[in-house]
């Protein structure tokens, strides 16, 4: 199955990052939001996007006007019928996102493809919310979407071969790299990603090292282009504990704890870039 028009709900920063991704390749979007203020931040955010490509000349500004001219937004939801796949890109909130799916499911075309951009939710469990979950899928794009190359496409336990091929063959047409996953908490890449940035925490808190000499080790150490401190503050402490958090409760062991120290700064309201202060310190 070709897709060549993608719904996506949710017109936020990983929503409108699809868009952009899906339409400069060509492939028809049509973005929906709740309101038509949060459709057009959307739409914004992806003109100052294409525009910064346009100024690096990755872009001309006919490919600019074409992207834009694939996008059709709307605040209703009848407006997917034609899309062959709606990716869900909504606020990560279980039930939010349950009567999300339970909408479309009521909606769209019995042949439509379901897939959602959760980071932390079990793709199993929201493929219950429909009655399609043998074509319900994950795709988690990483932000910023434009820039990212990959999409760990995450296989519930009822996900099809036919939906993992078709999504699959799009994550490849919007030039990114696809890797298959099964549903498991963190997927794959948050489930290794935090555990360490977590560590960092623990090294951080019992004075192994400074912060900056944790971050200057892993960096020139490992050849990781931002050490795990200050990735931390570009995630979001709250989300990293978030994640944590999810990882420990859903496997049960101690090894996935949260560090203190962590969950200290979030305590103190040390969110990292977003509030100016997380492990270091934004103030202008
Ligand atoms: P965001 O807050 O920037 O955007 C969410 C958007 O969803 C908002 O514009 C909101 O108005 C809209 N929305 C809420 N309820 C809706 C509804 N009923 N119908 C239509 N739109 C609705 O969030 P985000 O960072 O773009 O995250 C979206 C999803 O992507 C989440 O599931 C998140 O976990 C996941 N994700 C985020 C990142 C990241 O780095 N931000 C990375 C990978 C995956």
């Amino acid at each position: 199955m070709s897709i060549q028009t993608v719904g996506v709900v949710g017109a936020g920063t990983m929503g409108s990052g699809i868009a952009q991704a899906c339409a400069v390749k060509g492939i028809r979007v049509i973005l929906i939001d709740i309101s038509q203020a949060a459709v057009d931040k959307g739409l914004a955010g992806i003109s100052k996007s294409l525009d910064r490509l346009l100024t690096k000349e990755k872009i001309t500004a006919a490919q600019k006007d074409a992207a834009l001219a694939c996008i059709q937004t709307s605040t209703d939801y009848a407006a997917l019928k034609p899309a062959q796949l709606v990716i869900e890109a909504a606020t990560e909130n279980h039930e939010i996102k349950n009567k999300i799916l339970a909408q479309l499911d009521a909606l769209l075309a019995p042949e439509t493809l379901l897939a959602t951009n959760t980071s932390s939710i079990s793709i199993t469990q929201l493929a219950a919310a429909t009655s399609r979950p043998d074509r319900f899928v994950g795709m988690h794009f990483f932000n910023p979407v434009p820039m990212m190359a990959l999409v760990e496409i995450i296989r519930g336990l009822q996900t099809s071969d036919a939906t993992h091929a078709a999504v699959t063959e799009l994550a490849t047409a919007l030039g990114k790299t696809p890797i298959t996953v099964r549903n498991s908490s963190g997927f794959v890449v948050n489930r290794i990603l935090l555990p360490m940035i977590n560590e960092a925490f623990f090294v951080l808190s019992e004075g192994v090292a400074s912060a900056e000499d944790i971050d200057a080790g892993m960096k020139l150490g490992c050849n990781h282009p931002i050490g795990p401190l200050a990735l931390a503050d570009m995630i979001g402490l709250d989300v990293c504990l978030a994640i944590m958090e999810v990882l420990h409760q859903q496997f049960g062991d101690g090894k996935y704890r949260p560090s203190p120290l962590l969950r200290e700064y979030v305590a103190a309201g040390r969110l990292g870039r977003k509030t100016g202060q997380g492990v270091y310190s934004y103030a202008k």
